[in-house]
């Protein structure tokens, strides 16, 4: 799963509060030592995936193309057919960035000339992701709220707003009232929308009680290059165009001379309510010292071929990400992060999935895709890519079901399928979830910009009804403080490794048995998946 800078959920911030100084999470631990054979195939290709010799696969690198050797060697044993553009490999051309961030400089300038330096790598970074940055930038600031354009739903924080010029700022969250999907797409529009009004960057700041990774990680993951598509039709920000974020206890500065504060404005975010929108009177100048180079990185496609001629046409894609973060900075004496949870488990049940579809008794009448993905972490760009760029005919994909670190830490009574409420596969899964015992639970953080955060969303956006898996939990409860505990001591970081403690195996294939039911399900129905008639997703959200 992708960071996320602007998080926002009142649930999750009060628990993140709580749980400071917990130890132990109150769940019980260890699986039993004798695993079923899925259970052992399944940890083993974990094993492989998150062993210090794939270097945490970083895009673009030997270790990741090491790590696509073993998962095309299992692809070949399950029988499975190569359904890439070379054998089962479609390579994607990427442009690979690292900001210098140490080299890199900011300052505020008020309107008599004084400035006040914003340190960056310190106090601010510059994000490397998306699309190249400008090596300099010297304009005035407009502060938009949360930054959301949604006229449909009666809320726009650009209107009114002469933003050609202007460097915008904006603050985690939004209103409570318009639903988490909305918003999360909203901000994933944000910046190519405020591009196309003009604007020259954007400054992204977050209430102290709604970061998600603490300021001293960010900062360590800040060194990591960045990567965007090498084709600039298919960025989804503009190059030159300035984006940074600025550490919560110095986004202060910014605010000099408005008549207003930064932690005024925090409480109201936090709250959820509508907030002020007003220009800076400081500019922003700052120069970007940053490198880029093309590089190449293969998803990976196979295909299990249906039994029925005509709907043989039409594939099921079933999705995880292979790539994770690589070598960074370290962080107890380890520098390899090794994405055991992130995203190998995914890409494990997405093997283990195989495995069941093939060896049933009757194979689907549609065919099956496999499609293992690379540039996740770098924003979901080798399935952005892929979705665009389908292997198979376009318009032939009926769906994608993905599978990003479905945290398996306790024993599986229910499921969150993320996406659910938008299109038929909701209805689906719920079938599915109820036949074996399982509820399908609702969203848990549900401001979290999941959707958008995830591969599935990649093929929500050529218009494939999609639907991304987790384990269950509900808010307040000790699953749910497991989650959160993870996220903060382990999730991107050196420790999302194998000798983490608390998977429970066997409940992980119990999860892949539902996804493989319900792949079995989409596979055989009369008629392909729709999206309901109220998701917003039914449209090109693109444009
Ligand atoms: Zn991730």
């Amino acid at each position: 799963m992708r960071n996320s800078n602007n998080a926002a959920a009142t649930l999750w911030l009060a628990m993140l509060v709580a749980g400071r100084g917990w130890a132990q999470a109150p769940v019980k631990q260890a699986p039993p030592e004798q695993l079923s054979p899925a259970a052992a195939q399944w940890w083993a290709d974990i094993s492989a995936l998150a062993d210090d010799r794939m270097e945490g696969r970083l895009t673009g690198s030997s270790g990741y193309l090491r790590a696509a050797d073993y998962v095309i060697s299992r692809l070949r044993s399950e029988g499975l057919h190569p359904a890439g553009v070379y054998g089962y490999l479609q390579p994607v051309a990427f442009e690979q960035q690292v900001v210098d961030q140490a080299a890199s400089s900011a300052e505020l300038v008020s309107m008599d000339g004084t400035s006040t330096p914003l340190h960056i790598g310190e106090d601010a970074l510059i994000g490397a992701t998306g699309a190249a940055r400008p090596p300099y930038v010297n304009a005035p600031m407009v502060f938009i709220g949360y930054g959301l354009h949604l006229p449909q739903q009666g809320y726009d924080d650009f209107a009114d707003l002469d933003l050609k010029g202007k460097v915008a700022v904006v603050l985690s969250g939004g209103p409570a009232e318009i639903s988490g999907s909305i918003k999360a797409n909203a901000r994933f529009a944000r910046s190519r929308l405020l591009a196309e009004r003009g604007a020259v960057g954007l400054i992204s700041l977050t209430t102290p009680h709604q970061v998600e990774i603490p300021w001293t990680r960010l900062k360590l993951l800040s060194s990591q290059p960045g990567m965007y598509l090498a084709d600039p039709t298919l960025r989804d920000v503009k190059d030159g165009f300035f984006v940074a974020t600025v550490d919560p206890e110095k986004s202060e500065l910014l605010f000099k001379g408005t008549g207003h504060t930064f932690a005024e404005l925090c409480a109201v975010a936090d709250a959820s309510k509508p907030l002020a929108r007003f220009e800076l009177p400081q500019h922003i100048r700052a120069i970007v010292v940053a490198q880029r180079e093309p590089l190449s990185s293969p998803n990976i496609v196979a295909k299990l071929p249906g039994r029925e001629p005509k709907l043989a046409a039409q594939y099921v894609a079933i999705s995880a990400h292979l790539d994770h973060l690589g070598i960074g900075e370290p962080i107890n004496g380890d520098r390899i992060y090794n994405g055991a949870m992130d995203d190998a488990s995914g890409v494990a049940s997405v093997l283990d999935i195989a495995h069941q579809l093939r060896s049933a008794a009757n194979r689907p009448r549609r065919s099956i895709l496999f499609v293992i993905v690379t540039g996740e972490e770098k924003g979901l760009l080798g399935s952005h890519y892929y979705a665009v760029h389908p292997t198979v005919p376009q318009g032939s994909i009926v769906a994608d079901l993905n599978l990003d670190m479905p945290l398996p830490f306790w024993p599986l009574k229910s499921i969150v399928a993320l996406g659910d409420g938008e299109s038929t596969l909701g209805a689906d899964a719920r079938a599915i979830a109820s036949d074996r015992g399982l509820t399908l639970l609702a969203d848990p953080l549900p401001d979290h910009n999941i959707f958008i955060r995830t591969d599935q969303f990649s093929f929500v956006r050529e218009g494939v009804p999609a639907l991304a898996f987790w384990f269950g939990y509900a808010p307040n409860t000790p699953e749910f403080q497991l989650v959160v505990h993870w996220l903060n001591t382990r999730y991107h970081s050196p420790s999302d490794d194998l000798l983490q403690p608390g998977i429970f195996k066997e409940d992980a294939v119990k999860l892949d048995e539902f996804v493989a039911a319900l792949a079995l399900q989409v596979a055989d129905a009369d008629i392909r998946p729709d999206w309901l008639p109220t998701s917003i997703f039914r449209r090109d959200l693109t444009h």
